[in-house]
């Protein structure tokens, strides 16, 4: 099939305050100036006992904001997470356009960073940017075909009414990230 490849826009970074949590945005940009070129940064500690006492050390709260073991830290994580949302929200601004079908092609993928952490190789949530630009213009609905939980998506829209989230992948039980879907509270 024919296509054409579009160059990734700008955009402003308040749509990131908009489906994250601004400490998880500025812990990732602030990140990138404070590790070394050549550092990894994989959370050591997990203060999952006490959600109330944040890490004052920027090093020692990865473990405060990342739900897994294996998801890196470099100081290039913000730039390429960034740039992964453009290329989401650029796809939306082509759908917008007329322009259709769109592929927008990511990585890091994004699909299970959560309003307010990150893990599973996504720092900041592509998808769920791309939807909510586009909920400016009507109701959305996400199907996320990956094998794994889309929990972040999910945890994102939760409580809103104007995009849907669909996701098709095995039990909890057996596959990342190991945790059921969020139960609505009786
Ligand atoms: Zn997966």
């Amino acid at each position: 099939m024919p296509h054409e490849r579009v160059p990734t826009r700008c955009f402003k970074d308040y749509i990131l305050r908009e489906i994250h949590d601004p400490d998880l945005a500025y812990y990732l940009q602030a990140m990138l100036e404070n590790l070394a070129p050549s550092a990894l940064l994989y959370p050591e500690v997990f203060p999952v006992r006490r959600p109330d006492r944040r890490p004052l050390e920027l090093e020692a709260r990865a473990g405060y904001l990342c739900i897994d073991t294996f998801t890196p830290l470099t100081h290039n994580v913000w730039r390429a997470a960034r740039a992964a949302v453009g290329t989401a929200l650029t796809g939306a601004e082509l759908v917008l356009e007329g322009n259709r079908p769109v592929y927008a092609l990511t990585r890091p993928p994004g699909h299970y960073a959560e309003r307010g952490v990150y893990g599973g190789f996504c720092y900041l949530n592509n998808a769920a940017a791309a939807a909510h630009r586009l909920s400016c213009h009507g109701r959305v609905s996400v199907l996320d075909i990956d094998y794994h939980h889309g929990n972040g998506t999910q945890d994102i829209f939760w409580h809103r009414g104007d995009v849907q989230t669909l996701s098709i992948h095995g039990s909890p039980s057996l596959a990342y990230p190991h945790f059921p879907a969020r139960r609505r509270a009786r």
